[in-house]
């Protein structure tokens, strides 16, 4: 007898350069755009080719547009992967712009993707999760498919305080980065695919899961913080959260981040992330262990299957 199909589960990485990172930060140096991508973009490529799977990079804008990226992020789309769009400025007060200014975003964003690539995006993730119902609105305006910019957790707010205490920001930089990484009401949203309906139309809006119930995040980067405090802790943690999964009948969406696969002496101006103190090599045994979990109870696929099915 054929064993009944396994549900779906899709992956996504965020492909936040250095610079990203540093921006957010508030160190003065990302204006030169220092790259980690040469380095990470082959790393992940090869470990989803050994697994044979075909996920979805939401891309950063202002990386597309640099002549310097165009091979590395052509080999994306080259490999069968998905690509998506993940704003042009990587600025995580999207939701404070004007609706023009949302316009213009999306435009850069998808014309440097689309050079860049050969791929015009269906799908959106905003930079830190910020998303408004005008960044919706512009996004059903120019087609888009689905929406993944929302972390239905409670614990956006303790991950702030984390993140203010260790960035030099002056007080009109923090008033931008005021709900960065969402507030306690996000807690609430829907942790299943949806229907986002909005007076201008409506979307289909795909979480980053998180446990059911309990409502905190199990993408790699935070199993990779609990395996630094312990390996047992953080591996049974993850079995919790994928049977969680499956009792509440949540299909997942998987995040990973370009970090959850670079050692510390890769990128030493991101020392202050939670999960830098690990290597590369700590972090690939990480990665395999989670996916083997992750395929032992889904089919994974990218966001777009997700969002069709
Ligand atoms: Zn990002």
């Amino acid at each position: 007898m054929p064993l009944p199909a396994k549900p779906i589960a899709s992956v996504s990485l965020d492909l936040d350069d250095k610079w990203t990172y540093m921006k957010t930060h508030g160190d003065p140096n990302w204006s030169e755009f220092p790259s980690y991508l040469s380095v990470v973009v082959p790393r992940v490529l090869d470990f989803l080719r050994k697994r044979n799977l075909k996920i979805t990079f939401f891309i950063v804008g202002q990386d597309a547009a640099l002549e310097r990226n165009h091979a590395v992020l052509r080999s994306i789309a080259d490999a069968g992967h998905e690509i998506s769009n993940h704003s042009f400025h990587h600025e995580p007060w999207l939701h404070l712009y004007s609706e023009e200014d949302i316009r213009q975003e999306f435009a850069s964003a998808e014309q440097a993707i689309a050079a860049a690539t050969g791929q015009r995006p269906i799908g959106f993730r905003g930079p830190g999760f910020s998303v408004s119902e005008t960044v919706i609105k512009v996004m059903i305006s120019r087609g888009y498919q689905y929406d993944a910019s929302t972390l239905p957790t409670f614990l956006g707010p303790l991950a702030r305080a984390y993140y203010f205490f260790n960035a030099k920001l002056d007080p009109e930089e923090k008033k931008k980065r005021a709900k960065l990484f969402g507030t306690l009401a996000d807690g609430l949203k829907p942790i299943k695919v949806y229907n986002w309906k909005t007076p201008s139309g409506s979307i289909t809006e795909i979480p980053v899961t998180t446990i059911p119930i309990v409502r905190s995040p199990f993408h790699l980067s935070y199993l990779i913080y609990l395996q630094s405090f312990s390996p047992l802790l953080s591996a049974a943690y993850r079995n919790l959260a994928f049977a969680a999964c499956k009792m509440a009948r949540v299909n997942p969406s998987f995040l990973l981040h370009p970090l959850d696969f670079l050692g510390r002496d890769e990128a030493p101006e991101l020392a202050f992330f939670p999960g830098m103190k690990m290597s590369a090599a700590e972090k690939m045994k990480l990665a395999e262990t989670t996916f083997s979990a992750l395929e032992e109870s889904f089919t994974l696929v990218s966001m777009r299957d997700h969002a069709k099915s």
